[in-house]
């Protein structure tokens, strides 16, 4: 067993209370000791980095994103919506999707993350016109190319607009297709334990695309599987408006309904719950994934989060779909959500520190995994490491706020389970340039 001692770090982000100046030791895949500072490995290490020029945080993890829609960034037809005609001028644009658009949009989605400090992607595909089955195969495909560990979702529409939803029926499937590739999907592809680097959840898309017996039918399958559930829930106005025409209930009375209210259900969004909403939602575990940049983008409103945490609820950090945001990049939205979070609780309210937790350990408990997130032993060795040797950082004082305050937006390294993945800001035998101009000419031939 090799051991690699990340040595004398700029600074680190330890759970708090933690000395982890002298660094970090890691065996292989995992986190074996932390080094106080001033200190020494208490065993004999192998190799040394020295970590001196560089801020040491554990692997972001993205809680929530559709790689599919780098493809429709900044899309005129869609710019200055909100989000029901936003999407109803972006379904018949996706509608014409193919294999090769899913492999180089989750190849520039997940080249752009890992560029950011994520070692831990969630993708949500909910798209499946005709020809497009095996998009979450070609996906996995990708993220096992690049060496980062996924958590993706099979997403689903059964509802169109002729039966009452909002899709057009060109981009719903029938619920037995769903379902059966559902199953499939994880058959072949999930793994479970600590350590998994592929792993599939389930995830109708939102409660005006999907039917209440593909919600029901869903949760079971899950369960016998024992993958996690996600949706996308609260997040507008509107939203909460046709489930009360339709279903007659609240988002989350709703989400009860369809026995959805547990611990293994993530949602994206979680904007509009009233007090009692936020104590079920708490009491229960169930995770938001706070979208900070699509929010303001969309004009969806403030996600709760310091309620929803204060409550039981996890929240993590998710930089949503890229024709929303319109960038993957998740230490900026980590500053996002500080600016925003700031602005609705105060100064004193919200640190650099509680909303790097978000995006590491907050997102962790979203996608239920205890062995990410966190700079302690026995954690898997997923490390993004930045430099501040850029003109924003000049002059700052504190290293760790200086990430956030100043706006990073490039690590320097990036570990995923004790693999370099991002060495020197690039992504060895990846090249950008030819990336950038295939996705660029196929983002044009969708559109
Ligand atoms: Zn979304």
């Amino acid at each position: 067993m090799s051991r690699l001692w990340i040595k004398n770090p700029l600074a680190i982000f330890a759970p708090e209370g933690v000395d982890a100046g002298g660094g970090l030791v890691l065996e292989d895949a995992t986190i074996s000791e932390i080094v106080p500072s001033g200190k020494v490995p208490s065993d004999p290490w192998d190799t040394v980095f020295d970590a001196g020029r560089h801020v040491v945080l554990p692997g972001l993890i993205n809680s929530h994103h559709h790689f599919y829609q780098t493809l429709t960034r900044a899309l005129p037809a869609a710019l200055d919506q909100e989000l029901f005609p936003w999407l109803q001028a972006l379904y018949p644009v996706w509608a014409g999707l193919t294999p090769d658009h899913i492999a180089i949009s989750t190849r520039l989605a997940l080249a752009e993350l890992l560029l950011s400090g994520c070692t831990t992607v969630s993708d949500h595909h909910y798209v499946f016109p005709a020809g497009l089955e095996e998009a979450i195969d070609i996906q996995i495909a990708e993220a096992a190319r690049l060496g980062v560990r996924v958590v993706l979702t099979r997403g689903s529409m059964s509802l169109s607009v002729e039966d009452g939803g909002l899709p057009p029926k060109s981009v719903v499937q029938d619920e037995e297709t769903i379902l059966a590739d559902s199953e499939r999907l994880i058959q072949r592809y999930h793994q479970a334990g600590p350590g998994a680097m592929t792993q599939v959840m389930l995830a109708p898309c939102s409660p005006f695309s999907v039917t209440e017996s593909l919600m029901v039918a869903t949760a079971e399958l899950a369960r016998q599987h024992d993958v996690r559930l996600h949706t996308h829930l609260a997040e507008t106005h509107d939203e909460t408006d046709f489930c009360l025409a339709t279903m007659g209930a609240r988002p989350v009375d709703y989400l009860e309904r369809v026995g959805w209210l547990a611990d293994d259900v993530w949602l994206a969004h979680g904007i509009h719950f009233n007090g009692d909403e936020i104590h079920r939602l708490g009491a229960t575990g169930v995770g938001i994934s706070h979208c900070p940049s699509s929010n303001m983008i969309l004009a969806s409103g403030l996600c709760r989060t310091l309620e929803l945490e204060a409550a039981g609820a996890p929240v993590g950090i998710g930089v949503d779909g890229s024709a929303s945001n319109d960038c993957s990049n998740l230490i900026q939205e980590v500053r996002q959500a500080f600016l925003l979070q700031r602005l609705k609780y105060g100064s004193s309210k919200v640190s650099h520190r509680d909303t790097l937790r978000w995006a590491t350990r907050g997102s962790a408990g979203c996608l239920g995994r205890k062995d990410l997130g966190t700079i302690a032993v026995g954690k898997q060795a997923d490390l993004a490491l930045f430099t501040l040797d850029e003109l924003r950082f000049s002059g700052a004082g504190d290293p760790l706020a200086a990430l956030v305050l100043c706006g990073a937006h490039r690590a320097d390294q990036v570990m995923v389970a004790g693999r370099w993945v991002v060495q020197d800001g690039r992504i060895p035998g990846l090249e950008l340039a030819e990336l950038m101009e295939t996705h660029s000419r196929l983002a044009k031939q969708l559109v």
